[in-house]
């Protein structure tokens, strides 16, 4: 069965693809082209149904499932920064790294070596005649000097509760089993399997 992603973050493409194996899972623009949507929201879940119903309703199909990501990493000690504003925090159109080195420069000019930090993950799910709305959340601190490849967007300076590794440096399954994201697709999941039956 088809699942169309409100999203064409590579990162996110890819970690919600692993978790869905068996089903195919299709960025938005690879059917319907680029299409700036405006995350107008003032949380992480208003933008994801705002995300999945726009995608959802261009799409025009009745068999459609939408799957939408709004996430995001908040700093306390940074008045919840950047929270919601986490893919435009350098800025409109800002790459992951402007956004990483951004909150690098914050965390040093206020002498935060580490500092607790959550991600925040928001799902929505769309089809006909029905929205869902789920959330997860990953706990732990970030750091002020980026370590680690791996992941995406804020990773190398996120380290979770009960390691001692930044996301940029653990295991891609283990960041599965713990994240945020991996956390409200697996509440998702039953979701899409209750609407698949009754489209099979
Ligand atoms: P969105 O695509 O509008 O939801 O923006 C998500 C933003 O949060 C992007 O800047 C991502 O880099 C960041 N983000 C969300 N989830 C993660 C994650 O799992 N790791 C690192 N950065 C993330």
């Amino acid at each position: 069965m088809k699942i169309i992603l409100a999203t064409s973050n590579r990162g996110k493409v890819r970690e919600i693809a692993e978790l869905f194996e068996g089903d195919e899972v299709i960025p938005f623009t690879e059917i319907l082209g680029p299409l700036e949507i405006e995350e107008t929201g003032e949380s992480f879940g208003a933008n994801a149904l705002i995300k999945a119903r726009t995608v959802f309703e261009k799409l025009g199909r009745d068999d459609a499932i939408v799957l939408s990501d709004d996430s995001g990493i908040s700093v306390p000690a940074l008045g919840g920064e950047p929270g919601i504003y986490s893919a435009r925090y350098a800025g409109a159109g800002a790459t992951d790294r402007a956004n990483l080195e951004k909150l690098v420069a914050k965390l040093k000019e206020r002498g935060l070596k580490e500092t607790p930090a959550h991600y925040t993950a928001a799902v929505a799910v769309v089809a006909p005649g029905a929205e869902y709305l789920v959330h997860g959340w990953m706990h732990g601190k970030a750091i002020d000097t980026p370590r680690g490849e791996g992941g995406f967007g804020y990773d190398p300076i996120f380290i979770p509760e009960g390691y001692d590794r930044t996301l940029g440096e653990l295991d891609p399954a283990i960041k599965r089993t713990i994240s945020h994201r991996g956390r409200a697709l697996a509440l998702a999941k039953p979701i899409i399997g209750m609407l698949r039956s009754l489209y099979a």
